[in-house]
């Protein structure tokens, strides 16, 4: 546990810009209700702007906060900003997990660990395709590497894909027209389509599997289909998986673990994990 507040209620929080659709408040306090240490611990959304990060974050520890996540578009600030970090944010190149301890930060990187206890079995020996290549997909790419799967990038920027695939040990997937998806065994949606889609999920729209290069027919059963993107209704990627037998995993799911493993490194206790999904959803 954190060790620099005794006494007073630990506060934490979530730093990001815009803040306030973040879940992470509700899926924190709920954890807190749930193991009876509300009344010891609390979460808040904090608005930061990018150029006063690094004051906002200096000035927290004297406010009574043990930590905090960081999100968009702070995390690799995070990382610049802190005194130590974790083998998972040096490697990754970003931090979404702050803990301030006797004066110092420490960085975390809860995505990739919290990416990969999602799954439902372990990627080794997975052939898998990453679609991104942005902060998420980084985290993504890194994990799957090191697990031990195959991994292979496609990204709308061509370049990017590249340059993060030659980063971490993958390959790019540099093809025309649609993506040969049903070769692979787990598909990873670390894009930002879907995300005003998954309110008209239900809408015959094939635009977000179009700007992904992927075709219905590419989804299969025994596939582990895995969409970062959540809304409060089921994304269409991760509809139409599911209807094709693919075992999804949503970006709540997601969410969830990584706030769960953020959970574990500030108060030492194991997360009520249904108890955060249902706050997630609510
Ligand atoms: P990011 O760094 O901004 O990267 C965005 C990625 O999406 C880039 O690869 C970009 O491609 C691609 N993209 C954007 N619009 C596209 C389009 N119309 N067609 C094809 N590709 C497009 O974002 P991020 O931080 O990695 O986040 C990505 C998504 O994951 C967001 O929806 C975020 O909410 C979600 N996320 C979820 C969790 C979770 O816990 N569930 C955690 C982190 C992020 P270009 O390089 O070509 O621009």
């Amino acid at each position: 546990m954190t060790d620099e507040a005794q006494g007073d209620r630990r506060r934490l929080a979530v730093i990001g810009h815009p803040i306030a659709h973040s879940r992470s408040p509700a899926i924190h306090n709920a954890a807190f209700a749930a193991l009876g240490i509300a009344n010891q611990w609390s979460y808040e959304p904090i608005d930061v702007a990018h150029e006063e990060f690094r004051g906002r974050v200096a000035a927290l520890a004297g406010e009574g906060f043990v930590g905090a996540n960081v999100t968009v578009p702070h995390k690799h600030a995070a990382l610049a900003l802190a005194d130590t970090a974790s083998d998972p944010a040096g490697e990754i190149g970003s931090a979404n997990t702050l803990s301030f301890q006797r004066g110092a930060i420490a960085a975390d990187n809860t995505d990739a660990p919290g990416f990969l206890a999602a799954l439902p079995r372990s990627p080794s020996g997975l052939r898998a395709l990453v679609l991104g290549a942005g902060g998420s997909a980084r985290a993504v790419v890194w994990a799957l590497v090191r697990e031990g799967a195959e991994v292979e990038v496609w990204n709308r920027t061509a370049e990017r894909a590249g340059a993060l695939a030659e980063a971490f040990g993958a390959s790019a997937l540099e093809i025309d027209g649609r993506l040969p998806s049903s070769d692979f065994d787990l598909i990873v949606n670390a894009t930002s389509v879907g995300l005003e889609g998954a309110e008209r999920a239900r809408a015959t729209t094939s635009s977000d599997l179009d700007a992904l290069r992927l075709a219905p027919e590419g989804f299969r059963e025994g596939q582990i289909v895995v969409d970062l993107v959540y809304g409060s209704s089921e994304t269409k990627l991760a509809r139409t998986a599911r209807e094709r037998g693919a075992i999804v995993v949503d970006g709540l799911e997601v969410l969830v673990r990584q706030g769960a493993a953020s959970f574990r490194i500030w108060t030492g206790l194991d997360a009520p994990l249904d108890v955060m999904r249902e706050a997630a959803k609510a």
